[in-house]
């Protein structure tokens, strides 16, 4: 008879990553514990971060029965605009990158995160036998043998399982119980998040200002709002966060160059350091990593929530033909298999996220140069233009089966489909 406090998966992680990954291994009839701690991703106050999530991130919510809650707070991004404000010797043009160019209606939307956090714990509410949600100051140890993983959490109960999955973040405890090494730096950046109003419509458009400091980025809300990611120096960044609402707006309007006309309604501001984390696997002894817990990047292009659903989307995909085909969820082969499908796509994006940002960032001039030459020559050839958007969204190939429509999956990974 198996013991209750035995699970075959335990996430450890209620984030948008951990949410979101409980859901979709959860689908696979498998018995899984989410290991729920407080989240509270910004320290100093609310989360006032929105996310822009490309269609396959959207159809992994849909498939996991989160979309429909998201919905009516996010906004449809038709378009990504980007303006070179660097005063660099050779100034790039001015680039728009339209959906429609790559036969899409959209790029994604943008969604609010504490909306998407609070959309997941719902459907994880919702989901039934088969998910357990349980809240916890946080898991406090993890001990690993050769056929079971065990973890104790700081109120002293203990969990037994085959599988753990690392979705607690950064300073993820799961990477250290695996032993994990990674590679990190800070930069000498930090991102100020906030929303605001403004009197001209945004028409779908993201847009990203490259600044010396740092990108500078709009992204279209509902109705005339927006949500920026303002990248600066800290001192500036913090400066920014603690002046006046209305000598805030000022600055802001001046530095959007009127592109959104009279600015309103500005929301909490949050300051974010930003850093690059990289691990040397996703999974080992045991324990596999999603999320930031494995690869931190800062917010250009988009890429941490997206790489983070894609490791959820194909892990889940592993352990369900691990499930039907009755073997270890948590072995060294399936772990590793893990690593191989992730390692690419997750360390090619570090890596072009890093160098774009050191581009903006460099004094030196013949990497201006380069950068310049490199927005023009995207300005006049669509087809690399549409290959640069294409490989933006997504990796080459065909989706794992959850970040698909319903009617192109497997029909047994859809029979545990939630609500959409
Ligand atoms: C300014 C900014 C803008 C961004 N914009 C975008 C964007 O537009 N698109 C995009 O794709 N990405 C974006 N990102 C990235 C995205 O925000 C992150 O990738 C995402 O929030 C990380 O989620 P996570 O769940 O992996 O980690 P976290 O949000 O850090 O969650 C980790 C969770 O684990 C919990 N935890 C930690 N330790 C334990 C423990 N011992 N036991 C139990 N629980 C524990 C924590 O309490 C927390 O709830 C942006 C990031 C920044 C900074």
């Amino acid at each position: 008879m198996r013991n209750s406090s035995d699970y075959d998966a335990i996430i450890v992680g209620a984030g948008p990553t951990g949410l979101a990954a409980a859901l979709a291994v959860a689908q696979s009839d498998l018995r899984v514990a989410l290991i729920a701690a407080p989240h509270n991703p910004a320290a100093t106050g609310a989360d006032t971060r929105t996310a822009a999530l490309f269609k396959n991130s959207l159809t992994l919510l849909s498939n996991i029965g989160a979309w429909t809650a998201c919905e009516p707070a996010s906004a449809p991004l038709n378009a990504i605009r980007l303006i070179d404000d660097t005063g660099a010797l050779l100034r790039a043009p001015e680039v728009v990158f339209q959906a429609s160019e790559i036969g899409h209606d959209l790029f994604g939307y943008n969604v609010p995160q504490q909306a998407l956090v609070a959309a997941l714990r719902q459907a994880a509410a919702g989901f039934g036998h088969g998910l357990t949600v349980i809240e916890s100051a946080g898991a406090q140890d993890i001990a690993v043998d050769a056929d079971r993983a065990s973890l104790t959490l700081a109120e002293g109960q203990t969990l037994t399982t085959q599988l753990i999955i690392g979705a607690d973040g950064r300073r993820s405890i799961c990477r250290h119980a695996a032993g994990i090494a990674t590679a990190s730096h800070t930069y000498n950046q930090a991102a100020l998040a906030c929303t605001f109003k403004h009197a001209v419509p945004h028409h779908g458009i993201s847009t990203e200002f490259h600044r010396r400091a740092g990108p500078m980025t709009t992204v279209p809300m509902p109705g005339r709002a927006s949500s920026l990611i303002w990248v600066e120096h800290p001192d500036v960044a913090h400066r920014l966060a603690s002046i006046s609402a209305a000598d805030f707006l000022h600055t802001l309007e001046d530095n959007l160059q009127g592109l959104l006309g009279k600015l309103s309604d500005l929301g909490p501001r949050v300051v974010f350091p930003l850093s690059m984390m990289s691990s040397e696997s996703m999974g080992r002894n045991r324990i596999a990593l999603v999320g930031e817990a494995a690869h931190v990047a800062p917010p250009i292009g988009a890429q941490g929530l997206n790489l983070s659903f894609r490791d959820i989307a194909t892990l889940a995909d592993i352990l369900h033909t691990a499930k039907l085909e009755k073997q270890d969820l948590g072995s060294d082969d399936l772990l590793r298999r893990y690593d191989n499908a992730r390692h690419g796509d997750v360390n090619s994006r570090a890596r072009a996220v890093d160098l774009l940002n050191y581009s903006l960032t460099s004094q030196l001039i013949p990497v201006q140069l380069l950068r310049g030459a490199g927005v023009h020559a995207l300005k006049a050839l669509s087809p690399l233009r549409r290959r640069i958007m294409a490989a933006g969204l997504a990796p080459a190939g065909d989706p794992p089966p959850l970040m698909r429509e319903a009617d192109t999956r497997d029909a047994t990974f859809a029979s545990r489909r939630t609500t959409l």
